[in-house]
């Protein structure tokens, strides 16, 4: 085939997984490596049950969970597996954001081949291998690109803009080639606190008449879950605060600074402190840099937050310097109308030990399962119901809705469209705008 094409190996009519091959020429680049969280792969791998760190690509390669790619993975993860190693034939990896259906396979790469991302990102990346012990993204040619400054790979270029999601220093991307402009849209909303940085990537992709627009399409279809805004979710955490008395408790993703804040900040206005795990405050701390001075709560410089000291045998180096100053179980469980605690589902059996009064909230600040037989779902009310604990949803999506989507897909009008990181591809055709719904390993050209 002559001339650029986009190869799908990954995120196709599956919600995360993005690994996108451009080739134009010499030149091959890729956008995201993040492993699938569809249920072909809890077919074989699920929590408990993982690929060997002898031998991953060999493991994954076996349910053909990651894609043959020549010149890509690194001589040590292909260990075993019956793709040879050859040297890099892929000339660079452009990370969207830190979330791991996007990153989760980078310790899969050869060492050689540049990685670009945000300055944001690569700080976040840093903190969550520090503190999350089986997180591990490998040693790369790491190269910081800044918003909207262009990047050049071989004949290609590639402009990064930042965009909103739930995880701060996302990025969606122009890649100008031979042919024509492609959008990458990465994972984005328009309704969160960057709802501008958005607009203003979308307003650029419109203008360059892309030949494709590459767009995630999480809330595409049929979506029956109940979505706020950012300030929506205040609202309702205010609301719940004011209550009563008692102590209040509350989940969300590790990564979702501006849940975090929300939750602060709602937390303030009921003069209440808010109390994190060892991890969420190292997380706030190393992104806080990133932020306007003071936007970004930080133990022991921000008033009215606080770290849970967890019932545990062994704390790790990094902990250090945040469990000085812990709060336990027995001072929540006394004085619990002073506090909301934001308590992980893995940190569950600390309930035990708090035993919060019958009747006391519970806000579940994260997405509402995808299917009706979800487990964690299930064990979490049974939690919850164990202790009497009042079940409260609020949660602001960090995806575009429906609707959002098919306004998008005509304002930025490409000669194709192309959903990817959704189930729901043929909803994009309501848009009226060409879609080329991907298959999986295939090459598209640009051409008409
Ligand atoms: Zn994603």
């Amino acid at each position: 085939m002559t001339g650029p094409t986009v190869t799908f190996l990954g995120g196709v009519r599956e919600i995360g997984g993005n690994k996108i091959l451009i080739e134009d020429g010499p030149d091959r680049i890729l956008f995201d490596f993040g492993p699938s969280f569809s249920p072909r792969k809890e077919q074989f791998y699920v929590d408990y049950l993982q690929p060997r760190s002898a031998s991953p690509v060999q493991d994954l390669l076996e349910f053909e969970l990651l894609p043959r790619v020549d010149g890509l993975y690194s001589r040590e993860a292909l260990m075993d597996s019956d793709l040879p190693y050859r040297p890099p034939e892929v000339h660079g990896i452009f990370v969207s954001h830190a979330h791991a259906d996007h990153a989760g396979y980078l310790k899969l790469v050869d060492p050689e081949i540049p990685v670009y991302v945000g300055a944001g990102t690569r700080r976040l990346l840093d903190a969550i291998e520090t503190s999350t012990p089986s997180m591990k993204y490998g040693e790369h040619d790491w190269r910081i690109f800044a918003d909207r400054a262009p990047v050049r790979v071989g004949g290609l270029e590639v402009v990064p803009y930042p965009v909103d999601h739930s995880v701060p220093f996302a990025y969606g991307f122009l890649i100008r080639t031979s042919e024509g402009t492609i959008v990458y849209t990465g994972d984005f909303r328009q309704h969160g606190p960057r709802a501008a940085d958005t607009h203003a990537f979308l307003a650029a992709a419109a203008a360059e008449s892309p030949a494709a627009l590459l767009i995630e399409g999480t809330r595409a279809g049929p979506d029956p879950r109940r979505n706020l805004t950012e300030t929506g979710v205040r609202d309702g955490v205010d609301r719940v605060l004011g209550e009563g008395p008692s102590l209040a408790l509350a989940c969300t993703y590790p990564r979702d600074v501006d849940r975090l804040r929300t939750l602060y900040d709602a937390a303030r206005a009921a003069e209440r402190e808010l109390v994190v795990s060892a991890r969420t405050a190292h997380l706030l701390a190393e992104v806080a840099p990133m932020f306007p001075s003071g936007s970004v709560p930080v133990v022991g410089r921000s008033p009215g937050l606080s770290v849970y000291a967890r019932k545990k045998r062994r704390n790790f180096r990094w902990e250090a310097p945040y469990l000085s100053e812990a709060i336990g179980a027995d001072v929540l469980r006394s004085r619990g109308d002073r506090y909301l605690l934001a308590l992980d589902l893995m940190h569950f059996p600390e309930l035990i030990d708090l035993r919060p009064p019958r009747g006391s909230p519970f806000i579940h600040s994260m997405s509402e399962p995808f299917s009706e037989d979800d487990v964690d779902d299930r064990v979490l009310h049974n939690w919850l119901d164990h202790f009497g604990l009042a079940f409260h949803q609020m949660h602001a999506s960090g995806h575009a809705s429906g609707p959002e989507l098919l306004e998008i897909v005509r304002e930025v009008s490409p000669t194709f469209v192309y959903p990817i990181h959704t189930e729901h591809p043929e909803a994009f055709e309501a848009a009226g705008t060409p879609v080329r719904s991907p298959a999986l390993g295939t090459p598209y050209s640009l051409a008409r």
